[in-house]
């Protein structure tokens, strides 16, 4: 039985670095693009935000001398970059995928509105939805939260290299261990990085379950929407 029929998939760009140390790893990417349409041929509505700090963050920008606005909004290229990859990877497999961006840019993807994101859900499409925000200082992060929210979605999974929430770092603590299921509240009084604070308030303040999870793992994303205990979830 699936226990989540529509969820925003929130891709970290970090993460489809694989191996690598900057940009696209094609292992990554083909992996990610399976899993997605394994739970869409199950008749699984995912939305997907992906990030873009494989290729360019706003703020590493800015130690370069770069104006923040125009780092940001190379950041949010990036993002775009990263979702066409993407949706190529799923057509490539003969998925369906369609690129939504949050500012105009067609052709490239038709600008995001709820009703066609909906749309592009119910006929079995992943909605890619791109370029964050649309504006500067935000993130990716915040970006998944705002459509989680926005599209009724039942959970948002956050799918990156570590496999959920730890007590403490476990790459620094040896006895770091992690949670199975922890409240908002606990995760904010204990600090515990789950996601930026903005959309960790925007998730918490209007109820959207997270699930944070290792999504490098290929059949990870069929086992979080299928409810199987892996991973951390972040719940009222
Ligand atoms: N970004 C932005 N507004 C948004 C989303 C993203 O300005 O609404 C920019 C920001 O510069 C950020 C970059 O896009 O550093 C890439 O996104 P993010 O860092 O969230 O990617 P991730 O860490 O998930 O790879």
């Amino acid at each position: 039985m699936l226990k989540y029929k529509r969820i925003l998939l929130k891709l970290s760009g970090e993460a489809l670095m694989g191996n690598d140390s900057y940009g696209i790893n094609t292992l990554v990417l083909n992996s990610y693009a399976e899993q997605v349409k394994e739970i869409t041929d199950l008749g699984v509505e995912v939305a997907i935000v992906i990030g873009g700090g494989n290729i360019f963050r706003g703020l590493s920008g800015v130690s370069k001398g770069f104006d923040r606005v125009k780092g940001d909004q190379m950041g949010m290229l990036a993002t775009v970059i990263n979702s066409l990859a993407l949706q190529s990877a799923i057509e490539g497999i003969g998925g369906k995928a369609k690129v939504f961006t949050a500012t105009k840019m067609e052709p490239v993807g038709e600008l995001y509105t709820k009703p066609k994101a909906l749309d592009a859900l119910k006929s079995g499409f992943a909605a890619i939805i791109a370029g964050g925000t649309g504006n500067p200082f935000f993130t990716t992060d915040t970006a998944s939260s705002l459509r989680g929210v926005e599209l009724e979605t039942q959970a948002l999974l956050k799918g990156t290299r570590v496999d959920g929430v730890y007590t403490s770092d476990p790459e620094k603590d040896p006895t770091a261990t992690k949670y199975e299921t922890i409240t908002f509240a606990e995760a904010y009084e204990k600090k515990l990085k789950v996601m930026d604070l903005t959309a960790f308030t925007m998730c918490s303040e209007n109820n959207l379950p997270i699930i944070v999870f290792d999504m490098n793992t290929s059949g990870n994303l069929k086992k979080v929407v299928f409810g199987e205990k892996i991973g951390t979830l972040v719940k009222k």
